[in-house]
């Protein structure tokens, strides 16, 4: 039977997109459809990462930690600016310029390599059939494989339910139009942390509500301690056991302003903001994406049941990205998708799960790839330790930015690394290095045997490294 597409790809995300580029330089017929409207009402392609998640909230970080430089960090440099204004309207039209070049590149690349890029809603049908939606239109397409690539939403809370421009998700976060006396966060995961930081820098009282007794559970916890600590001296105030129990909007002098109501150790407690952020988590899109009959099997959690191959319960049908298990990463999404590309062209091909790197793009950065200490301890591994801290750095010094260290732990007979933490400046960066060596099998001699530029802030991988074995040079270490 022929089909219109080889591959029909739903969901033009970092997962989708990155699917349909791949498929298509295999030579496969390839259509990509996406729904993605943004608020100018124009079809945007991309999905969360480019509209309003990591290229957003990373171009906001950025400008920010600017201005937070200007404001505290410059006169240590002898350099006196005088008085620093902000200009936020400058800095969401920086914020939204980056987004539509980016999303109009998705745009130009799918055109580029021949990808029929479709507008409107899809839902599969049985027997590879996909109908899509589209204003008053509806279309039916067929293909002999689909990738579905829907992503996920913000989770929603009842307690806080969406108003507008007062109770907010990360995207309304994203595009404040004055900075806030006080806001309120649900929830001290990664957009937490990330969007907090960026308000407080630009003024904004922050106080961050978590539920768990535990700061950042799947960081290296003593990683994870020092965030903690040096976030507080920063001014974010991270309140850890805070079970949300209702919301009110009030108004105070004519002010709407949020109530929060939570519980804590200590008892009930209220607190108002001026705005409320909600960051629980996210949920895959999985609500009509496919019919019935399409007999797709979803987990308990609603994401589409996949194999290590990301094939679901139907032959034929694969999914990717934030929509199926694994960590909601745009990194994570493409390689599912570069990898279902290279399936279905027969090639052979596999994710490794245990090295996807994380990153928190807080000040000082956080990013990790592999095991962490108590999970190392949890199993009963036997593992060495080596730890190098920024302030015994040359470069971190010059850069007067010491905050930090890089942690490797390594198997403790055979030497291989099993997880690299590094907190600090540019740590997005230097996890790069970790994960290259853990895909290449790499012991940490193999690191204390390399030579890293001086001075640079690799040296502190190249430390720790040395650490590992006891004998690093820039520090003293207490003898073994
Ligand atoms: P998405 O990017 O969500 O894309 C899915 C696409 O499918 C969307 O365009 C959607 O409109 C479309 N779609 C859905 N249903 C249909 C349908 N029925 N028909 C047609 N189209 C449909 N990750 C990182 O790795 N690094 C970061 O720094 C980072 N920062 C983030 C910051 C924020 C504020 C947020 C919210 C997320 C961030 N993430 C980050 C997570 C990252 O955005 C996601 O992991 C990533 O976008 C998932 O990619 P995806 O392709 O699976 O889905
Ligand atoms: P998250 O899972 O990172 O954090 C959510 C936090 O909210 C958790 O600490 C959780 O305990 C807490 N929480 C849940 N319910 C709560 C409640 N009722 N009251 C108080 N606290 C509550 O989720 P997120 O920060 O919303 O981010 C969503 C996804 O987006 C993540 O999976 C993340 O991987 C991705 N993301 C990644 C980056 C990055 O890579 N730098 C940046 C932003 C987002």
């Amino acid at each position: 039977m022929s089909t219109d597409f080889e591959v029909i790809v739903i969901g033009a995300g970092p997962a989708g997109y990155v699917a349909a580029i791949r498929c298509a330089q295999l030579g496969i017929k390839t259509a990509c459809i996406d729904n993605w409207v943004n608020e100018k009402g124009k079809s945007s392609l991309g999905g969360t990462c480019l509209n309003v998640g990591c290229i957003p909230s990373k171009a906001l970080l950025q400008s920010s930690e600017l201005f937070e430089q200007a404001n505290n960090n410059f006169e240590q440099h002898g350099i006196k600016l005088g008085s620093v204004k902000l200009d936020l309207k400058t800095m969401m039209a920086r914020k939204n310029k980056i987004v539509s070049e980016l999303t109009g590149g998705i745009a130009a690349l799918l055109k580029a390599n021949k990808v029929e890029a479709i507008v409107g809603t899809a839902k599969l049908l049985a027997d590879k059939k996909v109908e899509v939606v589209h204003a008053a239109e509806k279309n039916i397409y067929t293909a002999e494989n689909i990738i579905i690539a829907s992503g996920s939403s913000s989770i929603e809370l009842a307690v806080a339910p969406l108003t507008d421009n007062l109770i907010v998700d990360s995207t309304g976060a994203l595009s404040f139009d004055s900075v806030p006396d006080k806001i309120g966060v649900i929830g001290a995961g990664v957009i937490g942390l990330e969007l907090g930081s960026v308000w407080r820098r630009l003024g904004a009282k922050v106080v961050v509500l978590e539920a768990q007794d535990v700061f950042l559970p799947t960081a290296d916890q003593q990683i994870a301690r020092d965030a903690q600590r040096l976030y507080k001296k920063q001014g974010l105030d991270i309140r850890l056991n805070a079970r949300l129990l209702s919301t009110n909007i009030k108004t105070v002098n004519k002010r709407k302003q949020v109530e929060v109501n939570y519980q804590d150790e200590k008892g009930d407690q209220c607190e108002i903001f001026d705005k409320l952020i909600v960051a629980v988590g996210r949920k895959p899109n999985t609500d009509h994406i496919f019919d019935e009959e399409a007999e797709l099997i979803l987990d308990e959690r609603c994401f589409i049941h996949v194999n290590d191959q990301c094939e679901t319960s139907q032959p034929g049908v694969y999914a990717i990205g934030d929509v199926v298990r694994g960590p909601m990463l745009a990194h994570k999404g493409s390689e599912e998708g570069m990898m279902v590309a290279e399936l279905i062209a027969d090639k052979h091909a596999s994710v490794n799960y245990d090295l996807i790197p994380a990153v928190i793009y807080t000040h000082p950065e956080i990013a990790w790839v592999g095991k962490t200490e108590q999970q190392l301890k949890a199993a009963g591994e036997n593992y060495k330790t080596g730890v190098f801290p920024f302030v015994a750095s040359g470069r971190a010094k010059a850069q007067g930015d010491t905050s930090g260290m890089v942690k490797i732990l390594s198997q403790g007979e055979t030497d291989r690394i099993l997880g690299v933490h590094i907190m600090g400046s540019h740590a997005s960066e230097l996890i790069a290095q970790a994960v290259t060596a853990m895909e290449l099998g790499a012991s940490a001699e193999d690191i204390a045997l390399t030579i890293f530029a001086h001075p640079s802030l690799s040296e502190a991988l190249h430390e720790a490294a040395l650490a590992v074995d006891n004998r690093a040079i820039h520090i003293v270490q207490p003898k073994r």
